[in-house]
């Protein structure tokens, strides 16, 4: 068990004060990767400080990815890989980000400001942390742990290495990406460049949650073709391209709905619908975590647009199927050490590891399908994407110091 030391711990807040303070928003609507200019200030950033801790491979690739490497020193083991994103989500307000800390938090409810609170009623992880030290948005933004906190737990995990040579670790090596938030994060990546066997985002929540599976993921679009002809002679002749879209989604079942599920059970959700008498369109999202039940999904959709075209047989319903990201769990499960270990380390810090899936996706997801496993850890922020996001710094060192003790286990392995 590796513990982590008094100035490690306050540099960590440090590094984590800094990095929320800069805007790093991502941009959906943007092709490019980097979205958005910010994230090239952190990203070199962090390039600059990884130099000044002394660590010698690092690079930052045209496309924004970090890429530094951290030789076992004097262990030995495979090459493992740590990620974490520096963009933060688009959901809420981003602009000047002003962290507050709240010392030796008094197990009550923070009025954060312009009129937000954290309850412990409403968020009973509050209480885990009374008397520690929590920090909060001032309520006009979102705080960014989501995935600063990851980012600065990995860089504190890389300074305490290099402060403390004689400590037997595994080989590391670490990847900072754009772009998470927007799905795009790991398009330009050039995986053949990575040497880990494996990964592990640090971007997970709730002190000791560790994640190995998440959804597989399928957007169907609908097209709906009708016939037009005027409203005053229409009987018998038109084909209405609204009402076809219109019966096709009151098909869906309402019982297999986000709003009507959790856990380990899918869903559909029709995510929006545009058109005319002429032409209608429909997106859904179809999610669920067994592969062979999204496949009885797709067939449910097939099935469904031949009824409509049986009900308006002068009309017409095409479906296109776009695979979004598949279950890392798939992967994941190939390489039984990878999660064994994970949880093992967790273990080691004296925490109990709660194995939850994700109900969405993550670039884990997607490292994950091109071959590298990669399931998730925890962070120790909680309300992502919020302006009642926080962060508990307790779990944040618990966080670094999985980290340590996953590098040891995985060195120990050889
Ligand atoms: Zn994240």
């Amino acid at each position: 068990m590796t513990n982590l030391d008094q100035a490690s711990q306050e540099k960590l807040v440090e590094r984590f004060l800094r990095y929320a303070r800069i805007e790093t928003a991502s941009d959906r609507s943007v092709a490019e990767i980097p979205s958005t200019p910010s994230q090239w200030d952190l990203l070199k950033l962090l390039v600059k400080e990884l130099m000044d801790l002394g660590v010698s491979d690092v690079e930052l690739t045209a496309n924004g990815y970090v890429i530094a490497r951290i030789p076992s020193s004097p262990g030995s083991g495979p090459v493992i890989g740590l990620m974490a994103h520096v963009d933060t989500a688009s959901d809420a307000p981003s602009e000047g980000v002003n962290p507050r800390l709240h010392r030796d938090y008094d197990g009550g409810v923070v009025d954060i400001g312009e009129g937000f609170r954290l309850d412990p009623a409403e968020f009973p992880e509050l209480a885990r942390y009374k008397g520690a030290t929590i920090i909060t948005t001032d309520g006009r933004t979102l705080l960014g742990a989501d995935d600063k906190a990851g980012v600065a737990e990995i860089m504190t995990a890389v300074a305490w290495l290099q402060a403390n040579p004689g400590f037997r670790h595994a080989p590391i090596e670490v990847l900072f990406t754009p772009d998470e938030e927007t799905g795009k994060g790991l398009d330009r990546l050039d995986v053949s460049r990575l040497k880990a066997r494996c990964f592990y985002t640090v971007d997970g929540g709730e002190e000791g949650v560790v994640e190995a599976e998440c959804f597989n993921a399928y957007q169907v679009r609908a097209q709906f073709t009708g016939r037009v002809i005027h409203l005053g002679v229409a009987r018998g002749k038109l084909v209405n391209a609204v009402s076809m879209a219109g019966l096709f989604l009151g098909m869906l079942p309402r019982s297999e709905s986000p709003e009507a599920t959790d856990g380990r059970y899918g869903y559909y959700c029709p995510l929006e619908i545009r058109g005319n008498l002429e032409n209608a369109t429909l997106d859904i999202f179809l999610r669920d975590f067994d592969r062979e039940r999204m496949n009885g999904r797709l067939e449910t959709l097939r099935t469904m647009a031949k009824a409509v075209e049986a009900i308006y047989p002068d009309g017409r319903v095409s479906l296109t199927e776009t695979k979004q990201y598949v279950n890392m769990y798939e992967a994941i499960q190939k390489d039984p050490p990878v999660i064994d270990l994970m949880i093992e380390a967790v273990r080691r810090t004296g925490i109990a590891p709660e194995l939850r899936v994700i109900r969405g996706g993550t670039d884990g997801s997607k490292l994950s399908a091109m071959g590298i496993p990669t399931p998730n850890l925890f962070t120790g922020g909680y309300n992502y994407h919020s302006r009642q996001e926080w962060a508990a710094v307790p779990a944040m060192v618990r966080a670094v110091e999985t980290i340590l003790n996953l590098a040891s286990l995985w060195a120990e392995r050889g």
